[in-house]
């Protein structure tokens, strides 16, 4: 925590309890107006989706209705959804750090910017549209969905920056690919949604498409995507620390975790008026990567997401995530990025299976699943059910792919 954190922490501490209602509930009993230290601080209960979910509809809001301009909701495919309120204030200061992300990518107001993610209720397009204007660059507002109009905006209208999911991007590289339009096209940044995605993925489309990519970070509970970015290093993603504060964390034990060591991202709002977070858990896994980036900037790094609390699955007794998979992928010939992993409880056992696409037939696709099992035996020490299949055979989505499918319970 450093100087300048700890001043906005401690005044926001000082005054929460009577600007939110949420806050004063949750903190009842608890002296947070006098917290004057980073070890204080870290004594504080985190705050949860779950909790976000009982202040539904409006129960998160730390300033009166009125200063309230605009809300957004995160995604409610399971039970209530998470309603944030924005003053403002806050719909300009999320402006302000997309404007920087740009930067950040080498993208100017000479650009045009093709956003594929969503707008409305989800946070995610209309930042990248808020991000696009304040920088003067031109706005092409696709949202997600129907290729064939995509693939002839980005070639008519000269698009030289895509803004997608991964799983979209993939998507549209394929399409491209399979056109041979990739020579009609003005494309030369990518910026992904920061959904974890393996290496070799990364590389096909960066090569497919042509342009170099930077992950972008972000949660609709703070702001939106845009509170991070990586460089032209690709060694991790710079977070904007004179806006939010973060820490890692064991997600088991709750316990702050040194720099370097993979956990749960927790963050802290050090600016944001309509609903401030203390201490929000994120659910995703990372680690702060220590040292400076040799790119100059000043704001701190973390490392790509390597997956979700809940993506973490045991197995046999062995804690396995999405990433590990990945970079086996990255190791073989055979292997593209695409996969799945199925696990199964068959007579008294748990069965892992994972499918994989593959360009290789024959005796080369069972070498490549004999490979996959050795592997992943080697690195995690449980035997799996390798299942090659043929390229495009695995379901490609504009939302976040999901990999992991646990049918034991
Ligand atoms: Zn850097």
């Amino acid at each position: 925590m450093n100087e300048y954190q700890k001043e906005m922490i401690f005044n926001e501490l000082a005054t929460i309890k009577k600007c939110s209602p949420f806050y004063a509930k949750k903190y009842d009993g608890i002296d947070v107006e006098s917290i004057r230290s980073q070890e204080d601080f870290e004594k504080l209960p985190f705050t949860d989706k779950g909790d976000l979910r009982e202040a539904y509809p409006l129960g998160l809001a730390a300033v009166p209705e009125k200063d309230i301009v605009r809300i957004h909701s995160s995604s409610g495919t399971t039970g209530t959804p998470v309603v944030i309120p924005y003053t403002k204030k806050d719909v300009d200061d999320w402006a302000i750090i997309f404007e920087r992300c740009y930067r950040m990518a080498g993208v100017t107001e000479k650009d045009r910017i093709h956003i594929t993610p969503g707008y409305g209720l989800w946070t995610a397009g209309i930042g990248f549209q808020a991000g696009c204007e304040r920088l003067g660059a031109m706005a092409i507002p696709m949202g997600p969905g129907n290729t064939e109009k995509q693939l002839r905006m980005m070639e008519d209208l000269k698009s030289t920056v895509l803004c997608a999911t991964s799983s979209y991007a993939l998507l549209l590289s394929e399409e491209i690919k399979k056109r041979g339009i990739r020579d009609k096209l003005c494309l030369r940044k990518g910026i992904i949604g920061s959904e974890r995605w393996g290496d070799k993925m990364r590389k096909a489309i960066a090569e497919e498409l042509g342009v170099d990519f930077y992950d972008i970070y972000g949660l609709t509970e703070i702001y939106g995507p845009g509170i991070g970015i990586s460089c032209d290093y690709r060694n991790g993603i710079h977070m904007w620390d004179d806006y939010i504060y973060f820490e890692i964390i064991d997600p088991k034990t709750g316990k702050v975790l040194p720099d370097g060591e993979y956990g749960e991202l927790v963050i802290t709002t050090l600016r944001k008026e309509g609903a401030p977070l203390i201490r929000y858990r994120t659910h995703d896994l990372t680690r702060i990567i220590p040292g400076e980036c040799p790119c100059g900037s000043r704001f701190p790094r973390i490392d790509i997401i390597v997956g979700r609390t809940d993506d973490m699955i045991k197995v046999k007794g062995v804690n396995m995530f999405p990433a590990q998979f990945e970079e086996t992928f990255a190791t073989m010939k055979d292997a593209t990025s695409e996969y799945q992993i199925m696990i199964d409880h068959l007579e008294g056992r748990d069965i892992i299976t994972v499918y994989f696409e593959t360009p290789a037939t024959g005796d080369a696709r069972a070498a490549a699943e004999q490979e996959l099992m050795e592997k992943i035996k080697s690195k995690l020490n449980v035997t799996i059910v390798p299942k090659a299949v043929d390229i495009g055979y695995l379901p490609r989505s504009e939302k976040k792919t999901n990999r992991i499918f646990d049918n034991r319970y």
